[in-house]
């Protein structure tokens, strides 16, 4: 029997837990004569009764376990926790909402076993999304794919199946700045791709707001490559070239003519371009730099307030 671990971070899903706990047994009924599973969740820190719901879950069925961290870390951080407390030869990660439909397991599982460490699943349509959220993120794809060496794939999101072997190399990513996505390109490994429909949240509503999307574009970016230093690297050489030119033309046209004051304006957008680029290259570089001083810091990524109830010794795993 090879043992699967489902992890699921939640963070005030209350309503979700035991329909998703339902629609998974119902799933992993269909293979139980090949596979045991184990329901990880992930309490990322809920202010409603999802932690209870956990609990009682975990009374009902010792085949839901659960870690419940000592606050809300975000989504990346709480998928981390899952990668490090899993116990199964595989690993599939879902969204609480039952956006990802659990029966794309069973097709995942069958390509697990021909060989493939990590099947992901790819959204086919979006519905229930605004057309807004769906041109931005084509649109963010679109740059990251272009800047990035290493493809990140669009609309394949958090729903997938990864080997015992990649779970492995992901919990040596430590860094605080996560971003999830790309830490799967880099790992590399046999890759395969399932569609699916990705269904309307089942309740609730959405974590993510429009600041919260930014920011973790940003993280794509600049945890992801060193492009945009670059891109200020180029301007920079560009302007000047170009500000050098104009000072000979300046300088020429002064001996030739004489010097007057009618300069006035085109010294001030000079002055005025050159200072939007500084400040451009220097935001840049002040987002690079922040992320250092994040990392160097070397904190643990999270720490866990109980594993199964059982009180855990403080940084254990993070
Ligand atoms: N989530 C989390 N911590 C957070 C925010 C979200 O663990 O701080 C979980 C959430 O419970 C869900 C998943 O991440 O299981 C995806 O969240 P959501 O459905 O809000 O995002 P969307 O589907 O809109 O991308
Ligand atoms: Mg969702």
């Amino acid at each position: 029997m090879k043992l699967l671990t489902i992890s699921v971070p939640a963070y005030n899903e209350e309503t979700m837990i035991v329909p998703l706990y339902e629609r998974i047994v119902e799933v992993m009924n269909e293979v139980k004569e090949t596979y045991t599973f184990e329901l990880l969740f992930i309490n990322d820190g809920s202010k409603d009764g999802t932690l209870d719901q956990m609990k009682a879950l975990h009374k009902k069925d010792n085949r839901v376990v659960f870690v419940d961290l000592s606050r809300n870390y975000g989504k990346e951080v709480a998928m981390a926790a899952g990668f490090d407390y899993a116990k199964g030869d595989a690993l599939v990660t879902m969204d609480a909402d039952l956006q990802h439909p659990p029966e794309v397991i069973l097709e995942m599982l069958k390509l697990w076993e021909l060989g493939y460490e990590d099947v992901y699943a790819k959204r086919n349509r979006r519905e229930g999304e605004t057309w807004l959220k769906k041109a931005t993120s084509k649109m963010y794809y679109r740059i990251l794919q272009k800047v990035a060496r290493i493809p990140v794939l669009p609309d394949a999101g958090d729903f997938r199946l990864l080997d015992r072997r990649c779970i492995e190399a992901l919990k040596q990513m430590r860094e605080t700045n996560r971003y999830t996505k790309g830490l799967y390109s880099w790992i590399g490994f046999k890759k395969i791709e399932v569609t699916f429909d990705a269904a309307p949240r089942y309740d609730g509503q959405s974590k993510w707001n429009y600041q919260s999307l930014i920011n973790l574009a940003l993280e794509g970016i600049t945890s992801y490559t060193t492009f945009p230093l670059r891109l200020s690297t180029y301007s920079g050489f560009i302007v000047s070239a170009a500000a050098f030119i104009y000072m000979i033309y300046l300088f020429i046209k002064t001996l030739l003519f004489g010097a007057d004051t009618s300069g006035f304006p085109s010294l001030m957008i000079i002055i005025l371009f050159l200072g939007g680029v500084q400040l451009i290259s220097i935001g840049i570089i002040g987002e690079y730099l922040g992320r250092i001083f994040q990392e160097v810091k070397k904190r643990p990524l999270y720490f866990v307030e109980s594993y199964n109830e059982d009180k855990e010794t403080v940084n254990e795993k993070g």
